[in-house]
């Protein structure tokens, strides 16, 4: 409009003026440039399992005569299988958070449900590594999103605060409703995060210690997704942690007002 304007005073005068346009171009070179990394994270990632499924299967027809390898090999490619199988689920949670129609139709969730199930679907776990997980809810934590979502997110917190920790220890996970914020909170008594490292560990593919995080069998995009989740309620990821000593992790999101209950609730019924 205001370019019209100049160009019509411009007429008036008799004067000719020549509209030159400067994009900065800076922040496409940069989406470019996470565009590239994450591709060649991705292709990094996929390629250890696959060469350990690729070597396991050749060696497993000159083992034919002894059953005890042929187990054993068939164990480690399930295990790599697995591996796989996280990481392509974590690659796709984590594009789909990162486009605009990551939350479909917004609905009620009651977070203590969420926490239940994500702590249901790391019993197993929990019980291999002799963890126990004492969970502490609260009713009436309702925020509105998407459930399949947050379940994974608060699933990806016990997780690791699970594969974190020395066997036998706790870890306790929270929920509280404080000034219309609903928070959830993951705390461990594992290793700790040093204070350089507390932010990073949120960024894609970022570990801690790579020798360590590997054996855990992660993909390096479970927080990523916790805080794109976070972030896509209108909420956020952060961390407390005291090297040695343990880790909280928690994920704060708007509690659901009274008006947004009332209006959901109509619409879900019609
Ligand atoms: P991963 O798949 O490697 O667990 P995440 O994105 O979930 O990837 O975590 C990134 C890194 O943050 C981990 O590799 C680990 O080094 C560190 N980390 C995550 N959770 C904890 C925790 N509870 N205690 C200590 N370190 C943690």
């Amino acid at each position: 409009e205001l370019d019209r304007q100049v160009l019509a005073r411009g007429a008036r005068l008799g004067t000719r003026y020549v509209l030159i346009l400067v994009e900065d171009q800076t922040e496409r070179l940069r989406l470019d440039e996470v565009r590239r990394d994450f591709i060649a994270n991705i292709s990094h990632e996929l390629k250890t399992p696959i060469g350990a499924i690729s070597l396991l299967a050749d060696a497993l027809d000159p083992a034919a005569d002894d059953p005890e390898r042929v187990r054993s090999f068939a164990t480690r490619l399930e295990v790599e299988a697995e591996r796989l199988t996280k990481i392509t689920a974590d690659i796709i949670n984590l594009s789909r958070l990162q486009s605009a129609e990551a939350i479909g139709k917004p609905a009620l969730v009651d977070m203590a449900d969420v926490v239940k199930a994500a702590v249901e679907q790391n019993k197993v776990i929990a019980e291999s590594h002799g963890v126990e997980v004492i969970s502490r809810t609260v009713s009436d934590a309702v925020v509105i999103g998407d459930r399949a979502l947050l379940v994974v997110a608060v699933h990806n917190l016990v997780n690791n605060a699970i594969a974190y920790s020395p066997d036998a220890t706790r870890v306790g996970v929270g929920l509280a409703v404080r000034d219309g914020i609903v928070e959830v909170s993951v705390t461990d008594q594992g290793p700790g995060i040093a204070e350089e490292e507390r932010e990073r560990v949120f960024e894609r593919f970022f570990r801690v210690d790579q020798a360590r995080s590997r054996t855990t069998g992660g993909s390096g995009l479970g927080l990523s997704i916790v805080k794109h989740t976070a972030q896509n309620h209108g909420g956020e990821a952060r961390v407390w942690s005291r090297v040695g000593q343990g880790s909280t992790f928690t994920i704060r999101l708007p509690e659901a007002s009274a008006d947004a209950r009332a209006q959901i609730e109509t619409t879900s019924l019609e």
